[in-house]
Protein backbone atom coordinates (compact mmCIF):
# COMPACT_ATOMS: atom_id res chain seq x y z
CA UNK A 1 0.00 0.00 0.00
CA UNK A 2 1.38 3.44 -1.08
CA UNK A 3 -0.94 6.95 -1.28
CA UNK A 4 1.67 9.40 -2.26
CA UNK A 5 3.75 9.33 -5.43
CA UNK A 6 1.94 6.11 -6.27
CA UNK A 7 1.13 6.61 -9.82
CA UNK A 8 4.89 8.22 -10.27
CA UNK A 9 8.09 6.06 -11.23
CA UNK A 10 5.78 2.83 -12.32
CA UNK A 11 8.41 1.65 -14.80
CA UNK A 12 11.35 1.56 -12.64
CA UNK A 13 9.19 0.19 -9.97
CA UNK A 14 8.20 -2.49 -11.87
CA UNK A 15 11.56 -3.00 -13.48
CA UNK A 16 13.31 -3.37 -10.55
CA UNK A 17 10.60 -5.47 -8.37
CA UNK A 18 10.63 -8.07 -11.46
CA UNK A 19 14.92 -7.94 -11.11
CA UNK A 20 14.52 -7.90 -7.32
CA UNK A 21 12.30 -10.49 -7.12
CA UNK A 22 14.59 -13.34 -8.45
CA UNK A 23 16.31 -12.41 -5.19
CA UNK A 24 14.10 -13.73 -2.74
CA UNK A 25 13.80 -14.02 0.91
CA UNK A 26 16.06 -16.74 1.33
CA UNK A 27 18.35 -15.66 -1.07
CA UNK A 28 19.27 -12.31 1.50
CA UNK A 29 18.58 -14.69 4.62
CA UNK A 30 21.06 -17.24 3.61
CA UNK A 31 23.61 -14.33 2.15
CA UNK A 32 23.40 -13.01 6.19
CA UNK A 33 23.77 -16.30 7.97
CA UNK A 34 27.31 -16.92 5.55
CA UNK A 35 27.63 -12.88 6.08
CA UNK A 36 28.71 -13.50 2.80
CA UNK A 37 28.32 -10.31 -0.11
CA UNK A 38 25.40 -10.53 -2.84
CA UNK A 39 27.41 -10.93 -5.44
CA UNK A 40 25.07 -12.21 -7.87
CA UNK A 41 22.49 -10.15 -6.72
CA UNK A 42 24.56 -6.80 -7.47
CA UNK A 43 26.18 -8.17 -10.62
CA UNK A 44 22.42 -8.37 -12.28
CA UNK A 45 21.84 -4.92 -10.58
CA UNK A 46 24.69 -3.67 -12.63
CA UNK A 47 23.98 -5.57 -15.98
CA UNK A 48 20.87 -4.19 -15.57
CA UNK A 49 21.90 -0.89 -15.66
CA UNK A 50 20.84 0.22 -12.13
CA UNK A 51 23.97 0.93 -10.60
CA UNK A 52 24.89 3.53 -13.89
CA UNK A 53 21.67 5.44 -13.43
CA UNK A 54 23.33 8.59 -12.42
CA UNK A 55 25.68 8.31 -15.30
CA UNK A 56 24.82 10.70 -18.19
CA UNK A 57 23.99 8.70 -21.49
CA UNK A 58 27.36 9.90 -23.25
CA UNK A 59 28.91 7.86 -20.51
CA UNK A 60 27.27 4.60 -20.70
CA UNK A 61 24.66 5.83 -18.03
CA UNK A 62 21.31 6.49 -18.02
CA UNK A 63 21.35 10.03 -17.55
CA UNK A 64 18.80 9.85 -14.58
CA UNK A 65 18.43 11.70 -11.49
CA UNK A 66 18.46 10.90 -7.95
CA UNK A 67 14.93 11.50 -7.32
CA UNK A 68 14.66 8.11 -9.56
CA UNK A 69 17.64 6.87 -7.81
CA UNK A 70 15.80 6.90 -4.72
CA UNK A 71 13.25 5.49 -6.00
CA UNK A 72 15.56 2.23 -7.28
CA UNK A 73 17.33 2.16 -3.93
CA UNK A 74 13.29 1.98 -2.67
CA UNK A 75 12.41 -1.25 -4.13
CA UNK A 76 15.00 -2.71 -3.53
CA UNK A 77 14.57 -2.36 0.02
CA UNK A 78 10.80 -2.84 -0.09
CA UNK A 79 11.19 -6.11 -1.58
CA UNK A 80 13.33 -7.51 1.43
CA UNK A 81 17.22 -6.69 -0.02
CA UNK A 82 19.47 -4.63 1.49
CA UNK A 83 20.64 -1.93 -1.00
CA UNK A 84 23.30 -1.40 1.74
CA UNK A 85 25.76 -3.54 -0.69
CA UNK A 86 25.46 -1.47 -3.67
CA UNK A 87 24.56 2.34 -2.66
CA UNK A 88 27.58 3.73 -2.02
CA UNK A 89 27.86 3.49 -6.12
CA UNK A 90 24.74 6.22 -6.58
CA UNK A 91 25.97 8.61 -4.14
CA UNK A 92 29.58 8.23 -4.55
CA UNK A 93 28.82 9.28 -8.69
CA UNK A 94 27.26 12.96 -7.34
CA UNK A 95 30.52 13.65 -5.84
CA UNK A 96 32.37 12.57 -9.07
CA UNK A 97 29.81 13.48 -11.66
CA UNK A 98 29.78 17.34 -10.44
CA UNK A 99 33.14 17.81 -9.15
CA UNK A 100 35.56 15.09 -10.71
CA UNK A 101 37.69 16.43 -14.34
CA UNK A 102 37.07 15.75 -17.34
CA UNK A 103 39.83 13.39 -17.89
CA UNK A 104 38.33 11.76 -14.42
CA UNK A 105 35.11 11.06 -16.25
CA UNK A 106 36.26 10.03 -19.46
CA UNK A 107 38.86 7.22 -17.21
CA UNK A 108 36.28 6.28 -14.96
CA UNK A 109 32.71 6.61 -15.88
CA UNK A 110 32.24 4.55 -18.92
CA UNK A 111 34.14 1.61 -17.05
CA UNK A 112 31.61 2.13 -13.59
CA UNK A 113 28.34 2.15 -16.19
CA UNK A 114 29.51 -0.90 -18.22
CA UNK A 115 30.38 -3.04 -14.67
CA UNK A 116 33.92 -3.04 -15.43
CA UNK A 117 34.84 -0.86 -12.23
CA UNK A 118 32.81 -0.37 -8.78
CA UNK A 119 33.09 2.68 -6.87
CA UNK A 120 31.46 1.62 -4.12
CA UNK A 121 33.55 3.09 -1.03
CA UNK A 122 34.09 6.60 0.67
CA UNK A 123 36.43 7.15 3.38
CA UNK A 124 35.37 9.82 5.52
CA UNK A 125 35.06 8.31 9.43
CA UNK A 126 37.90 8.07 11.43
CA UNK A 127 38.36 5.90 15.10
CA UNK A 128 39.60 9.37 16.91
CA UNK A 129 37.27 12.00 15.74
CA UNK A 130 34.12 10.63 14.98
CA UNK A 131 30.98 12.91 13.67
CA UNK A 132 33.45 15.52 14.15
CA UNK A 133 34.73 15.22 10.83
CA UNK A 134 36.71 18.43 10.23
CA UNK A 135 39.04 17.11 12.90
CA UNK A 136 40.45 14.31 10.82
CA UNK A 137 43.83 13.56 11.10
CA UNK A 138 44.38 11.35 8.27
CA UNK A 139 47.06 13.35 5.39
CA UNK A 140 47.46 13.35 2.25
CA UNK A 141 50.96 15.02 1.28
CA UNK A 142 51.93 16.65 -2.72
CA UNK A 143 55.04 15.26 -2.77
CA UNK A 144 56.00 15.73 -6.73
CA UNK A 145 53.30 14.36 -9.09
CA UNK A 146 51.95 12.27 -6.10
CA UNK A 147 50.23 12.54 -2.79
CA UNK A 148 51.45 10.24 0.33
CA UNK A 149 48.56 9.19 2.80
CA UNK A 150 49.38 8.50 6.34
CA UNK A 151 46.59 7.83 8.90
CA UNK A 152 43.35 5.85 9.82
CA UNK A 153 39.97 5.43 8.67
CA UNK A 154 37.09 3.32 10.44
CA UNK A 155 33.61 2.06 9.39
CA UNK A 156 34.80 2.08 5.67
CA UNK A 157 32.72 0.05 3.13
CA UNK A 158 32.56 -2.20 0.56
CA UNK A 159 36.12 -2.35 0.45
CA UNK A 160 36.57 -5.62 -0.45
CA UNK A 161 34.07 -5.43 -3.22
CA UNK A 162 35.00 -1.85 -4.73
CA UNK A 163 37.56 -0.85 -6.78
CA UNK A 164 37.81 2.97 -6.23
CA UNK A 165 37.36 4.60 -3.17
CA UNK A 166 36.62 8.51 -2.68
CA UNK A 167 38.76 9.43 0.35
CA UNK A 168 38.84 12.77 2.33
CA UNK A 169 42.40 13.50 3.54
CA UNK A 170 43.54 17.20 5.47
CA UNK A 171 46.18 18.35 3.14
CA UNK A 172 46.75 21.65 4.73
CA UNK A 173 47.13 21.10 9.17
CA UNK A 174 43.95 22.43 10.98
CA UNK A 175 46.27 25.15 13.04
CA UNK A 176 46.68 26.91 9.06
CA UNK A 177 43.44 27.19 7.89
CA UNK A 178 40.93 29.86 8.81
CA UNK A 179 37.90 28.08 8.62
CA UNK A 180 37.93 24.31 10.22
CA UNK A 181 36.16 23.13 6.67
CA UNK A 182 38.98 24.21 4.66
CA UNK A 183 42.04 22.67 4.04
CA UNK A 184 40.42 19.18 2.82
CA UNK A 185 41.02 17.24 -0.14
CA UNK A 186 39.46 13.94 -2.24
CA UNK A 187 41.28 11.66 -4.00
CA UNK A 188 40.10 8.80 -5.78
CA UNK A 189 42.05 6.03 -4.58
CA UNK A 190 42.35 3.09 -6.89
CA UNK A 191 41.82 -0.17 -4.30
CA UNK A 192 43.41 -2.47 -6.42
CA UNK A 193 46.98 -0.80 -6.71
CA UNK A 194 46.30 0.69 -2.58
CA UNK A 195 45.65 -2.74 -0.88
CA UNK A 196 49.31 -4.39 0.12
CA UNK A 197 51.12 -1.25 -1.03
CA UNK A 198 50.95 0.93 1.66
CA UNK A 199 47.13 0.56 2.52
CA UNK A 200 45.81 -2.37 4.45
CA UNK A 201 42.39 -3.41 5.09
CA UNK A 202 40.97 -5.04 8.58
CA UNK A 203 37.59 -6.64 8.43
CA UNK A 204 35.03 -5.72 11.46
CA UNK A 205 32.41 -8.29 12.25
CA UNK A 206 28.74 -5.63 13.27
CA UNK A 207 25.73 -6.57 13.86
CA UNK A 208 24.63 -6.42 10.59
CA UNK A 209 25.90 -8.42 7.81
CA UNK A 210 27.33 -4.84 5.99
CA UNK A 211 30.72 -5.22 4.42
CA UNK A 212 33.06 -2.67 6.32
CA UNK A 213 36.47 -2.17 7.81
CA UNK A 214 39.07 -0.60 9.61
CA UNK A 215 41.73 0.99 7.03
CA UNK A 216 45.39 2.31 7.79
CA UNK A 217 47.70 4.38 5.77
CA UNK A 218 51.00 4.07 5.98
CA UNK A 219 53.02 5.86 3.05
CA UNK A 220 50.17 5.53 0.49
CA UNK A 221 51.46 7.02 -2.87
CA UNK A 222 48.74 7.94 -5.15
CA UNK A 223 49.16 10.49 -8.48
CA UNK A 224 48.47 13.77 -8.08
CA UNK A 225 45.88 13.55 -10.82
CA UNK A 226 43.50 11.48 -8.84
CA UNK A 227 42.76 14.80 -6.77
CA UNK A 228 39.37 15.41 -7.71
CA UNK A 229 38.86 19.58 -7.56
CA UNK A 230 40.86 21.90 -6.33
CA UNK A 231 42.88 20.72 -3.42
CA UNK A 232 41.36 22.21 0.47
CA UNK A 233 37.67 21.76 -1.25
CA UNK A 234 37.10 18.70 -0.63
CA UNK A 235 35.29 19.38 2.30
CA UNK A 236 32.74 21.28 0.35
CA UNK A 237 32.58 18.91 -2.38
CA UNK A 238 31.86 15.77 0.15
CA UNK A 239 29.03 17.51 1.02
CA UNK A 240 27.40 17.31 -2.14
CA UNK A 241 27.98 13.22 -1.68
CA UNK A 242 26.63 13.68 1.55
CA UNK A 243 23.24 15.25 0.69
CA UNK A 244 22.92 12.86 -2.07
CA UNK A 245 23.48 9.50 0.60
CA UNK A 246 21.33 10.89 3.01
CA UNK A 247 18.54 11.35 0.21
CA UNK A 248 19.39 7.55 -0.81
CA UNK A 249 19.09 6.03 2.62
CA UNK A 250 15.90 7.87 3.40
CA UNK A 251 14.66 5.95 0.37
CA UNK A 252 15.95 3.05 1.63
CA UNK A 253 14.98 3.67 4.94
CA UNK A 254 11.21 4.41 3.12
CA UNK A 255 11.30 0.74 1.29
CA UNK A 256 12.39 -0.61 4.64
CA UNK A 257 8.97 0.88 5.82
CA UNK A 258 6.74 -0.10 3.69
CA UNK A 259 8.39 -3.71 3.91
CA UNK A 260 7.12 -3.69 7.01
CA UNK A 261 3.96 -2.27 7.34
CA UNK A 262 2.97 -5.10 4.32
CA UNK A 263 4.40 -7.56 6.63
CA UNK A 264 2.93 -6.83 9.69
CA UNK A 265 -0.57 -6.28 7.81
CA UNK A 266 -0.87 -9.31 5.97
CA UNK A 267 0.29 -11.26 9.22
CA UNK A 268 -1.93 -9.09 11.15
CA UNK A 269 -4.78 -10.57 8.80
CA UNK A 270 -4.47 -13.96 8.86
CA UNK A 271 -3.18 -14.45 12.73
CA UNK A 272 -6.28 -16.07 15.19
CA UNK A 273 -5.57 -15.33 18.77
CA UNK A 274 -8.37 -15.11 20.89
CA UNK A 275 -10.69 -15.99 17.54
CA UNK A 276 -10.16 -13.38 15.77
CA UNK A 277 -7.41 -11.74 14.03
CA UNK A 278 -5.12 -10.24 15.80
CA UNK A 279 -5.35 -7.11 13.12
CA UNK A 280 -8.89 -6.35 14.36
CA UNK A 281 -7.55 -5.10 17.95
CA UNK A 282 -6.98 -1.59 18.05
CA UNK A 283 -4.13 -1.89 20.28
CA UNK A 284 -2.51 -3.70 17.07
CA UNK A 285 -3.54 -1.80 14.64
CA UNK A 286 -2.89 1.95 15.74
CA UNK A 287 0.81 1.77 16.15
CA UNK A 288 0.76 -0.10 11.99
CA UNK A 289 -1.69 2.94 11.09
CA UNK A 290 0.80 5.45 12.55
CA UNK A 291 4.32 3.83 10.82
CA UNK A 292 2.44 4.10 7.44
CA UNK A 293 1.30 7.90 8.30
CA UNK A 294 5.38 8.61 9.41
CA UNK A 295 6.80 6.21 5.79
CA UNK A 296 4.53 7.87 3.74
CA UNK A 297 5.53 11.31 5.24
CA UNK A 298 8.88 10.72 5.02
CA UNK A 299 8.93 9.87 1.35
CA UNK A 300 7.47 13.39 0.69
CA UNK A 301 10.42 15.07 2.62
CA UNK A 302 12.64 12.43 -0.10
CA UNK A 303 11.26 13.53 -2.61
CA UNK A 304 11.68 16.89 -2.19
CA UNK A 305 15.38 16.44 -0.90
CA UNK A 306 15.89 14.81 -4.56
CA UNK A 307 14.47 17.34 -6.28
CA UNK A 308 16.05 20.38 -4.91
CA UNK A 309 19.60 18.23 -5.39
CA UNK A 310 18.47 17.57 -9.13
CA UNK A 311 17.94 21.18 -9.60
CA UNK A 312 21.66 21.76 -7.98
CA UNK A 313 19.37 23.78 -5.02
CA UNK A 314 20.80 24.04 -1.61
CA UNK A 315 18.92 20.37 0.08
CA UNK A 316 21.09 20.00 3.00
CA UNK A 317 18.14 20.88 5.55
CA UNK A 318 15.63 18.62 3.21
CA UNK A 319 18.50 15.61 2.87
CA UNK A 320 18.77 15.51 6.80
CA UNK A 321 15.34 16.16 7.75
CA UNK A 322 14.33 13.07 5.09
CA UNK A 323 17.01 10.82 6.70
CA UNK A 324 15.89 11.83 10.11
CA UNK A 325 12.09 11.17 9.56
CA UNK A 326 12.24 8.29 7.19
CA UNK A 327 15.18 6.18 9.68
CA UNK A 328 12.31 7.20 12.87
CA UNK A 329 9.64 6.12 10.64
CA UNK A 330 11.19 2.63 9.16
CA UNK A 331 12.43 1.81 12.83
CA UNK A 332 8.45 2.55 14.04
CA UNK A 333 7.78 0.35 11.46
CA UNK A 334 10.07 -2.57 12.22
CA UNK A 335 9.01 -2.42 16.45
CA UNK A 336 5.41 -2.59 15.15
CA UNK A 337 6.30 -5.85 12.84
CA UNK A 338 8.76 -7.36 15.26
CA UNK A 339 5.83 -6.94 18.27
CA UNK A 340 2.91 -8.25 16.31
CA UNK A 341 4.41 -11.09 14.52
CA UNK A 342 5.37 -12.30 18.69
CA UNK A 343 7.69 -15.02 18.89
CA UNK A 344 7.48 -15.48 15.24
CA UNK A 345 9.14 -12.45 14.39
CA UNK A 346 12.42 -13.97 16.14
CA UNK A 347 12.48 -16.69 13.81
CA UNK A 348 14.92 -15.84 10.97
CA UNK A 349 12.53 -17.61 8.20
CA UNK A 350 10.32 -14.41 8.67
CA UNK A 351 12.99 -12.17 7.90
CA UNK A 352 11.92 -9.54 10.23
CA UNK A 353 14.79 -9.84 12.56
CA UNK A 354 16.74 -9.56 9.89
CA UNK A 355 15.53 -6.15 8.36
CA UNK A 356 14.88 -5.00 11.87
CA UNK A 357 18.86 -5.21 12.86
CA UNK A 358 19.60 -3.86 9.11
CA UNK A 359 17.21 -0.36 9.32
CA UNK A 360 18.34 -0.01 13.08
CA UNK A 361 21.75 0.83 11.55
CA UNK A 362 20.26 4.13 10.00
CA UNK A 363 19.63 5.70 13.12
CA UNK A 364 23.43 5.73 13.59
CA UNK A 365 25.10 6.09 10.12
CA UNK A 366 25.70 7.63 7.77
CA UNK A 367 24.83 10.44 10.12
CA UNK A 368 23.31 9.47 13.84
CA UNK A 369 20.19 11.25 14.56
CA UNK A 370 21.72 13.51 17.43
CA UNK A 371 23.71 14.84 14.54
CA UNK A 372 20.80 15.96 12.15
CA UNK A 373 18.71 17.42 15.19
CA UNK A 374 22.07 19.22 16.18
CA UNK A 375 22.38 20.74 12.37
CA UNK A 376 18.22 21.78 12.43
CA UNK A 377 18.63 23.56 15.48
CA UNK A 378 21.57 25.23 14.45
CA UNK A 379 21.27 25.86 10.97
CA UNK A 380 17.78 26.22 10.47
CA UNK A 381 16.90 27.26 13.76
CA UNK A 382 19.32 29.61 14.34
CA UNK A 383 19.97 28.02 17.65
CA UNK A 384 23.22 28.73 19.80
CA UNK A 385 26.09 26.30 18.77
CA UNK A 386 26.37 23.64 20.36
CA UNK A 387 29.78 22.53 19.72
C1 LIG B 1 27.87 -0.43 9.46
C2 LIG B 1 28.45 0.94 9.29
C3 LIG B 1 28.86 1.34 8.03
C4 LIG B 1 29.47 2.59 7.86
N1 LIG B 1 29.97 2.95 6.62
C5 LIG B 1 30.73 4.08 6.50
C6 LIG B 1 31.41 4.39 5.27
O1 LIG B 1 31.30 3.66 4.28
N2 LIG B 1 32.19 5.49 5.22
C7 LIG B 1 32.36 6.33 6.29
O2 LIG B 1 33.09 7.29 6.17
N3 LIG B 1 31.73 6.06 7.49
C8 LIG B 1 30.92 4.98 7.60
N4 LIG B 1 30.28 4.68 8.80
C9 LIG B 1 30.50 5.57 9.95
C10 LIG B 1 29.26 6.36 10.35
O3 LIG B 1 29.07 7.40 9.44
C11 LIG B 1 29.50 6.82 11.80
O4 LIG B 1 29.41 5.67 12.63
C12 LIG B 1 28.51 7.87 12.22
O5 LIG B 1 28.70 9.04 11.51
C13 LIG B 1 28.65 8.17 13.73
O6 LIG B 1 29.99 8.43 14.04
P1 LIG B 1 30.70 7.65 15.23
O7 LIG B 1 30.40 6.20 15.06
O8 LIG B 1 32.12 8.05 15.27
O9 LIG B 1 29.95 8.15 16.52
P2 LIG B 1 30.41 9.33 17.49
O10 LIG B 1 30.71 10.56 16.72
O11 LIG B 1 31.47 8.81 18.39
O12 LIG B 1 29.09 9.55 18.33
C14 LIG B 1 28.62 8.55 19.25
C15 LIG B 1 27.23 8.92 19.70
O13 LIG B 1 27.27 10.16 20.40
C16 LIG B 1 26.37 11.09 19.83
N5 LIG B 1 26.98 12.43 19.83
C17 LIG B 1 28.27 12.75 19.53
N6 LIG B 1 28.44 14.08 19.65
C18 LIG B 1 27.26 14.61 20.01
C19 LIG B 1 26.80 15.94 20.29
N7 LIG B 1 27.62 16.99 20.18
N8 LIG B 1 25.50 16.11 20.64
C20 LIG B 1 24.67 15.03 20.77
N9 LIG B 1 25.05 13.76 20.51
C21 LIG B 1 26.32 13.55 20.14
C22 LIG B 1 26.15 10.65 18.38
O14 LIG B 1 24.89 11.06 17.95
C23 LIG B 1 26.27 9.13 18.51
O15 LIG B 1 25.02 8.57 18.80
C24 LIG B 1 29.62 3.46 8.97
C25 LIG B 1 29.16 3.06 10.24
C26 LIG B 1 28.59 1.81 10.40
C27 LIG B 1 28.16 1.39 11.78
Amino acid sequence: MQTTHSDQFQDIREAVRDLCQQFSGDYFRKIDEARGYPETFVHALTKAGWLAALIPQEYGGSGLGLTEASVIMEEINRAGGNSGACHGQMYNMGTLLRHGSAQQKDRYLPQIASGDLRLQSMGVTEPTTGSDTTKIKTTAQRRGDRYVINGQKVWISRVQHSDLMILLARTTPLTDVKRKSEGMSIFIVDLREAIGHGMTVQPILNMVNHETNELFFDNLEIPAENLIGEEGQGFKYILDGLNAERTLIAAECIGDGYWFVDKVTAYAKERIVFGRPIGQNQGVQFPIARSFVNVEAASLMRFEAARRFDAHEPCGAQANMAKLLAADASWEAANACLQFHGGFGFACEYDVERKFRETRLYQVAPISTNLILSYVAEHILGLPRSF
